[in-house]
């Protein structure tokens, strides 16, 4: 179990989350969905201490984090913890397939690079990158960068994987095999927290859907439910302009 208090963020003087309360099952797909700007990819960020948050907690893989002092230990275990899959891919292009899998295993988790080469090898095949381990990015499709993206997270062995809108910058062809392995992923009850526009993904995977506007979770519920009954009006005129 995650959980998540009070989670507060400023940028300069703008408050940007309000406060976030969040618990997480382990095994829970959860999809956040709203307007731009209202901080999704803030929230994810600060869970990955990508950003810092100013005030709350986390408990997160028996590590417990008070965000107004948060030590080194404290932030190395958030990020050891987790694992992040970038709209942008975000691959190292001067290392291929296979060592940018590897990268987190040598460098965060200190594996000897032939164990980790070997681990990587297997998640790239799990992804469908069977004839690609020593393909670089400048020679992958956008959808083959983003499974390598994947398996990059999946080799971390976290206790969760946030996705920030992991599909939004892959041209349409490449979308759905992108989601193929997110629902994979899905039916192995990997721990997930996922920023989409993909409603139909939410509607197939999700156990919980988050609706967030303006730094609150307004509304949260099973993606049936929030989908064809949501109560609070800023849902519904959302959901009116994407669904
Ligand atoms: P989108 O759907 O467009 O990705 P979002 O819900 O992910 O939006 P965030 O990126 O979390 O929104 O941004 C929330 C707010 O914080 C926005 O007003 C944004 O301009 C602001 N913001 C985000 N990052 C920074 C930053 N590094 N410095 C200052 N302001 C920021
Ligand atoms: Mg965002």
């Amino acid at each position: 179990m995650i959980t998540v208090r009070g989670l507060t963020k400023f940028f300069g003087d703008t408050p940007v989350l309000n406060g976030i309360d969040l618990d997480i099952e382990q095994g829970e797909i959860i999809v956040v969905i709203g307007p731009s700007g209202t901080g999704k990819s803030t929230l994810l960020r600060c869970i990955n201490m990508l950003e810092s948050p100013d005030q709350g907690h986390i408990t997160l893989g028996g590590h417990h984090v008070d965000f107004d002092r948060v030590s080194n230990d404290d932030r190395l275990a958030l990020r050891r913890k987790t694992a992040f899959v970038f709209q942008n891919y975000a691959l190292f292009a001067n290392k291929n397939a296979l060592e940018n899998v590897a990268e987190r295993l040598i460098v965060v988790d200190g594996w000897p690079k032939a164990k980790a080469h070997a681990r990587a090898g297997e998640l790239l095949d799990r992804v469908g990158l069977n004839d690609k381990h020593t393909a670089y990015p400048a020679a992958l499709s956008g959808g083959q960068q983003q499974r390598v993206g994947i398996a990059r997270a999946m080799a971390a062995n976290s206790d969760l994987i946030l996705f920030d809108e992991p599909t939004s910058a892959l041209d349409p062809e490449w979308v759905d095999e992108v989601l193929s392995v997110m629902k994979q992923l899905a039916r192995e009850r990997q721990t997930m927290l996922v920023v989409t526009h993909e409603m139909q993904f939410a509607r197939d995977v999700a156990d919980r859907v988050i609706f967030m506007s303006g730094g609150n979770i307004v509304e949260q519920g099973p993606p049936e439910a929030l989908f064809s009954a949501p109560k609070d009006p800023r849902t519904r005129s959302f959901l009116r302009k994407v669904l």
